[in-house]
């Protein structure tokens, strides 16, 4: 899952990201109005926390830009006034949801997964694909009933595969969704990663449901079967 935090104060922007990224995130931060405007408009982000006070253009202007220019990702904006004008505002330029500063982490990441969970459309709360199941909210993972033991971004790859069985990922849209936009490791740190996670979910149980489509990327096989996870 790939969020866009929009925040001109540098210390609040360092502070959103790196929580959310030890939530599993890959986070991009744009910190200017016309910034976030190019950024969520070139990119698909899973959700995006948007500051009310930014330079350029402020967070109200920003979101019914994006909204009149079709983009229709979950839209949390931040506010440093609790004022209700500001929040008529912003639900009204196309804002999912609210949050006045000051806020704790732990009130964010919920509401941020709240709204991954809503999206543009209607999602499951449960992931489930043959007889693998994860569940994003409490960040657990089965295949049947045995739990799976998953780093954080082994779990964000399964989730991303879980949300299109049965389609060919590329390399460059798991990279996009998996690890941040600055992201400059090696090259092949989705095949290492694809590595590790057949050796989770898949080898211990003699399946091999995670496939290498050649020249093209990954499939995660949509195969019959159920998921019995508690
Ligand atoms: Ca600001």
């Amino acid at each position: 899952m790939r969020v866009l935090v929009v925040e001109d104060e540098f210390r609040m922007a360092a502070l959103l990201k790196r929580g959310l990224e030890e939530d599993g995130y890959a986070v991009d931060v744009a910190s200017t109005g016309p910034d976030a405007v190019w950024q969520a408009g070139e990119f698909d982000y899973d959700a995006v926390l948007l500051d009310l006070m930014l330079p350029g253009l402020d967070g109200v202007e920003v979101c019914r830009r994006l909204r009149g220019a079709g983009r229709w990702m979950p839209v949390l904006m931040l506010t440093a006034r609790d004022a209700i004008g500001d929040r008529v505002d912003g639900l009204d330029a196309g804002a999912d949801d609210y949050l006045a500063k000051p806020f704790s982490f732990a009130e964010l990441s919920a509401r941020v997964r709240a709204l991954i969970r809503r999206g543009g459309v209607e999602r499951p709360t449960r992931l489930e694909v043959s007889d693998l199941c994860l569940d994003p909210a409490t960040r657990r993972a089965w295949r049947g009933d045995a739990e799976l033991e998953l780093s954080s971004k082994e779990f964000a790859l399964l989730e991303l595969f879980m949300r299109h069985p049965g389609q060919v990922l590329t390399r460059t849209r798991i990279l996009e969704h998996v690890w941040d936009f600055a992201y400059e490791g090696v090259s092949n740190v989705v095949d290492q990663y694809v590595l590790y996670l057949r050796r989770k979910i898949d080898r211990p149980f003699a399946v091999e449901q995670l496939e290498t489509v050649r020249g093209a990327g990954y499939r995660l096989r949509a195969e019959p079967g159920r998921c019995d996870s508690p």
